[in-house]
């Protein structure tokens, strides 16, 4: 089988000819469809964050495909089932976080395309446990997205406790945003949505946002202040200016939710502002399965538009290149040729 490697930090990818995968008990093994390209996926490649993957490792927790073969043990998955396999690849299901809902927060938890290999390959495994069933009806290149750009900012959008009369703010609209703009409508939000490229914000607009901020000609905090201030703002834009920007237009009382995850991120608070307006600052990390279900859910019930451009898996390099020169629509997703 190919799978595209990570061999060195910062190196473009290399296609390589692997053997199958066996799975071990509790595993099954995945025939690819598709695998969306997620920038966390650039992020291990360069080695950004300060807990780093292995080389040689294979991205991708956007994966989603055929059930090919069962490990030991496995039961309730069947052979031909179209299953994601998100970037949560398996929590211990002991400890105090997965025992209370919170399995994303779990220590022991493994983590796909980063912590074992990942869908940038026409074959993977999976935990059984952890592999979502795809609806009936609802496409490999549309679950991919959904499976990380999807559950994250659904779940986003839950921490920060959205109601419908709120502002919220969305900060880059790319492969997460152009999700997150289409939940926080769900939820009934007022939505201003906020990037630097015309068709980005082109693109928020059609998908339901009412306020449009252009960050490389308006100033956010003020534009959103001039709304009222946003009750709760998602940082999904890889910049720590953003999240101060976006910061700054919180009306009193509200949530900065941080998702995005730039290499040594961080950024500057003011204490003053945020104790005398009383806002808060809460990390938000992908989602659960529960979450996943519900998004996938969502979609199979046409609520909710995957906006996904294809490419090959041998584009891989070159895929990289368009998300950081913000030449995506939204999110590319790699079409490993078996169906769709
Ligand atoms: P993306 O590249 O598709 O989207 C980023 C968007 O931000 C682009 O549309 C870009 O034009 C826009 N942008 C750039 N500078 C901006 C600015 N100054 N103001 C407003 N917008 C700006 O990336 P993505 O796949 O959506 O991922 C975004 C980030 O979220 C990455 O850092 C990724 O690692 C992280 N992430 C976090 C989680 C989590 O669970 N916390 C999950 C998935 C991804
Ligand atoms: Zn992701
Ligand atoms: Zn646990």
């Amino acid at each position: 089988m190919k799978a595209a490697v990570v061999r060195e930090f910062g190196q473009p990818l290399v296609i390589e000819e692997r053997p199958d995968p066996e799975p071990g008990p509790g595993q099954v093994r995945v025939r690819v469809e598709a695998c969306g390209l997620c920038h966390t996926d650039i992020h291990a490649a360069h080695g950004d964050w300060p807990v780093k993957p292995t080389p040689p490792f294979v991205p991708g927790h956007e994966g989603v495909g055929l059930v090919e073969k069962l490990g030991e043990g496995v039961t309730h998955l069947a052979v031909g089932q179209r299953v994601a396999v998100p970037w949560l690849g398996r929590a211990c299901g002991r400890c105090e976080h997965c025992l209370s809902g919170w399995e994303t927060l779990c220590e022991s938890q493994i983590n796909t395309g980063y912590g074992c290999d990942g869908g940038y390959a026409e074959k993977m495994l999976a935990w059984a446990d952890f592999a979502q069933a795809v609806p009936e009806g609802v496409s490999a290149v549309d679950a991919a997205p959904l499976t990380c750009a999807g559950v994250t900012t659904y779940k986003a959008l839950k921490v920060a406790d959205v109601r419908p009369a709120q502002l919220v703010a969305i900060s880059g609209v790319g492969g997460l945003g152009h999700l997150a703009v289409q939940y926080a409508k769900i939820a009934g939000a007022t939505v201003a949505a906020i990037d630097v490229t015309d068709e980005k914000l082109a693109l928020a607009r059609e998908l339901g946002a009412d306020i449009i901020i252009d960050a490389r000609t308006q100033d956010v905090g003020a534009e959103l202040k001039r709304h009222g201030g946003a009750h709760v703002a998602l940082a999904l834009a890889v910049s720590p200016a953003a999240f101060e920007a976006v910061n700054s237009g919180l009306r009193r009382g509200g949530k900065l939710v941080m998702v995005a995850l730039p290499a040594h991120g961080t950024i500057q608070l003011p204490i003053f502002d945020t104790v005398l307006n009383g806002t808060s600052v809460i990390g938000s990390i992908v989602g659960t399965r529960q979450d996943l279900a519900e998004v996938f859910q969502l979609h199979a019930a046409g609520r909710t538009k995957v906006i996904q451009e294809t490419r090959p898996l041998t584009a891989v390099n070159e895929s990289i290149d368009e998300v950081l020169r913000g030449q995506v629509k939204a999110r590319i997703v790699f079409d490993l040729g078996t169906g769709g």
